[in-house]
């Protein structure tokens, strides 16, 4: 339920609908707008009388919110947030190029590439140190010395790092050592995980699972806010659908979607969806025309001989000359890479 509270309204006089309602047992948000303001009831209103609410003269009136993620909804916070990691923002009228190897395979790679996309416009390092692979017997990963050279390239670049958490048993190595904490597809409802980062204060990048809908994207952002951390980013990353050429199926229309329904910022990861290097600059670009607030792309310096994903990475020439030509489309449309 939202409470719309007149222009004008006096501060105490919100304040005693705030804990009117808090005292019949709802979590009151308060949205303070340049022209309205905003009070979402989170929880159960049964005991709240809708009438008596209407009666005051400070109310201008009620709105029920009929999607089930609360936090995330856009009703409830009408302006886009910005998440912002040591001064780069995700969000508003930026469009963030978050780049690098799908896997971290040693010190000269991820430095290397780290250097090229920094150069090239990138304002993100990413790089898996602990990877979600289909096979038990494929490249699992460099772990904690991925951990390690990511911090280390993060040192001598100055991109803030994000990398993927699978286990709750290592959050407290992740909150210490990365900037932006992964949740990948595989673990999008992966409850007991999302309620940890949501008791984090780290911005999290929440990766859509393969065969979940947007309503269960924005549920599984809605388990991370409920713990109290607001700064989640989506990612749309495709699905799986009956197409065979692709990977997965890159859900375009997902970006309005979620644009209309959040307040959330959503990138577009255009590698894992698609599956193949030539599909991800016109995939980026269809991002940006859609209204993303950024990417997530794999680059690769040797995309033959990469551990993970080289067939789906692009070259640091070819990432180059990708920005290159989004810069020219962010003009259009508004954005600043
Ligand atoms: C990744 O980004 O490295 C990854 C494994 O992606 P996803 O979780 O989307 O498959
Ligand atoms: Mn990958």
């Amino acid at each position: 339920m939202i409470i719309v509270i007149k222009p004008k309204t006096p501060k105490d006089e919100i304040e005693k609908i705030k804990r009117k309602m808090e005292e019949l047992g709802s979590e009151v948000i308060e949205y303070v707008g340049e022209n309205y303001n905003v009070l979402g009831l989170i929880g159960d209103t049964s005991s709240i009388d809708p009438d008596l609410i209407q009666a005051n003269r400070n109310v201008e009136k009620l709105m029920y919110v009929q999607e089930p993620y609360k936090k995330a909804n856009r009703l409830l916070h009408p302006k886009n947030t910005v998440v912002t990691v040591n001064g780069r923002k995700i969000g508003g009228n930026e469009f963030t190029i978050i780049a690098g190897p799908c896997s971290v395979e040693g010190e000269k790679q991820i430095t290397g590439i780290a250097e090229d996309i920094k150069d090239a416009g990138a304002k993100f390092l990413r790089g898996g140190a602990y990877k979600p692979r289909t096979s038990p017997y494929s490249f699992q990963g460099m772990k904690k010395e991925g951990l390690e050279l990511l911090k280390r390239a993060r040192k001598k670049t100055g991109l803030p790092i994000v990398t993927e958490l699978m286990s709750v048993d290592l959050i407290d190595e992740f909150v210490e050592n990365v900037d932006v904490i992964q949740i990948g597809a595989r673990n999008m409802q992966n409850f007991d995980l999302l309620k940890a980062v949501g008791k984090t204060d780290k911005p999290i990048l929440l990766k859509r699972g393969m065969s979940a809908t947007i309503e269960e994207l924005l549920m599984s952002a809605e388990y991370i806010m409920a713990e109290g951390n607001e700064k989640v980013i989506l990612c749309e990353r495709g699905i799986r659908t009956f197409e065979k050429y692709t990977r997965n199926t890159l859900d375009l229309s997902a970006i309005p979607i979620i644009k209309k329904f959040s307040h959330l910022p959503v990138i577009v990861d255009p590698s894992h969806a698609s599956g193949l290097w030539w599909l991800v600059e016109p995939l980026a670009k269809a991002a940006l025309s859609v209204g993303a607030d950024g990417l997530m792309v794999e680059v690769h310096n040797d995309p033959a001989n990469a551990k993970c994903d080289g067939k789906q990475s692009i070259k640091p020439e070819g990432f180059k000359r990708m920005v290159k030509s989004l810069k020219e489309i962010a003009k259009i449309e508004g954005k600043v890479i």
